[in-house]
């Protein structure tokens, strides 16, 4: 293994500060650049199931991560309609190694805990930062990178974890836009009433809301509807909008809609995948996270995929060297996991825009009778793809 290799990974989100983590873990040379020029991230919140909770044990920030959020010990999931009657509650398995179910973080949270640990492993940051070009012949040992400060360095290898919108993806597999899904997710961070320590879903009509404690003191609701492609809403539109679009919502998601206010944390965003094809490398060049496969939101899985593939990443790399097999065996290993849970999430999403109300009754019925197995058989596939041991 060729140790102490230049990597140089292109975007701070949370592939990129995962596999710098676990890359400088494994005694490479790491350089992490990233656009922004603060390290602030979008504060609303991120749930992250045990998968996810695994990968990031693996990356050495679990502890941190769990004393940050809202841990759901008992995996509940409670699903209500959209006036908050019950339909039935659903148990979130813990991982084989024990972490829980599920945690809630802030967003920002998160990666100030990625930030203290990418610190102590002294990881070369550079912000205000991209690449302008990269020059990586198809059979070579190296790429040459020129940054956006002008100057041009010499990396074993680049990692492009910049995203749903990443730049280094044209490098690797030429233009592969990200496909609009027809939703929309609208996010809101509230004070968190003692009381309220599970995960809500409430099933509306083509709609979802769900409820997810973020730490001791907050919780965040977020919304998942159908939005027509390309429609723009002013930013300080956004309380406004996210009531509206939620208006027949009762039950406990009620005192949260009456609490949004024009100077509230709405966050909106459209909901895109992006589907890059195999091989996820070209030279010395590979992406990982939502720059080679973005998923739709429902499964709340893209955070756990993008630490998963870090901790696969480092493994391979320490064990079998940066070379061009192992760079194809990555892609190979990690597109079935990707792709299934990108194609779950997809399924989810299309069923919930065909409902109307009598659809929904018997997806109610259904779902009492059928939705513990559907968790299970999902978590069941996740394990059966599993990353394998990594030393
Ligand atoms: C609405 C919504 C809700 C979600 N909820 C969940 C959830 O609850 N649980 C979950 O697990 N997943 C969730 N996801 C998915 C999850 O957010 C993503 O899968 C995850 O953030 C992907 O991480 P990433 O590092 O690959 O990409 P990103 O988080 O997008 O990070 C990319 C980084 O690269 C930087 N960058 C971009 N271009 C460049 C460039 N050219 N040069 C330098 N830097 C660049 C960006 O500024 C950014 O910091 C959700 C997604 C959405 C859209």
């Amino acid at each position: 293994m060729k140790q102490g290799a230049a990597v140089l990974i292109v975007g701070a989100g949370i592939a990129g500060c995962s596999a710098a983590i676990a890359l400088a873990d494994k005694g490479f040379r790491v350089t992490l650049i990233e656009k922004q020029a603060e390290w602030r991230f979008q504060s609303s919140g991120i749930f992250i199931y045990s998968n996810g909770l695994e990968a990031l044990r693996r990356v050495g920030v679990l502890p941190r991560i769990l004393e940050a959020g809202f841990a759901i010990e008992d995996g509940r999931n409670v699903y209500l309609d959209h006036l908050g009657a019950p339909i039935v509650d659903v148990f979130y398995p813990r991982s084989s190694g024990g972490a829980a179910p599920i945690v809630g973080i802030k967003r920002a949270e998160m990666h100030r805990v990625l930030a203290a640990r990418l610190d102590a492993l002294g990881v070369e940051i550079l912000l205000a930062t991209t690449v302008a070009k990269i020059d990586a012949p198809a059979g070579g040992d190296h790429a040459e990178v020129t940054l956006s400060d002008g100057g041009t360095r010499r990396f074993d290898l680049v990692v492009g974890a910049d995203g749903i919108r990443s730049q280094v993806r044209e490098a690797v597999t030429g233009p592969v836009a990200p496909r609009y899904t027809g939703f929309g997710v609208w996010r809101s961070v509230h004070e968190r009433p003692r009381a309220f320590d599970a995960k809500v879903m409430m099933m509306g009509i083509g709609k979802r809301l769900g409820i997810m404690p973020i730490s001791d003191d907050r919780l965040y609701i977020f919304g998942t509807v159908g939005e027509p492609a390309d429609r723009w809403y002013p930013k300080d539109s956004w309380p406004r909008q996210m009531r509206e679009r939620f208006a027949e919502f009762g039950g406990p998601a009620r005192q949260f809609l009456d609490q949004i206010g024009a100077d509230s944390e709405v966050l909106y965003t459209a909901v895109e995948e992006v589907q890059a094809p195999l091989p996820w490398h070209a030279g010395r060049v590979l992406l990982i996270g939502d720059a080679a496969h973005a998923s739709t939101p429902f499964m709340g899985q893209g955070g756990a995929m993008a630490v998963e593939d870090a901790v696969v990443l480092a493994d391979m790399l320490a064990r079998h060297g940066i070379a061009d097999a192992t760079l194809r065996a990555f892609g190979e290993r990690r597109y079935p996991m990707c792709r299934f849970v990108q194609d779950a999430s997809r399924k989810v999403g299309e069923a919930g825009a065909l409902e109307d109300a009598e659809s929904c009754a018997r997806r109610n019925a259904a779902m009492r009778s059928g939705a513990q197995q559907q968790v299970d058989a999902f978590y069941g596939q996740l394990q059966a793809l599993h990353m394998p041991e990594c030393t």
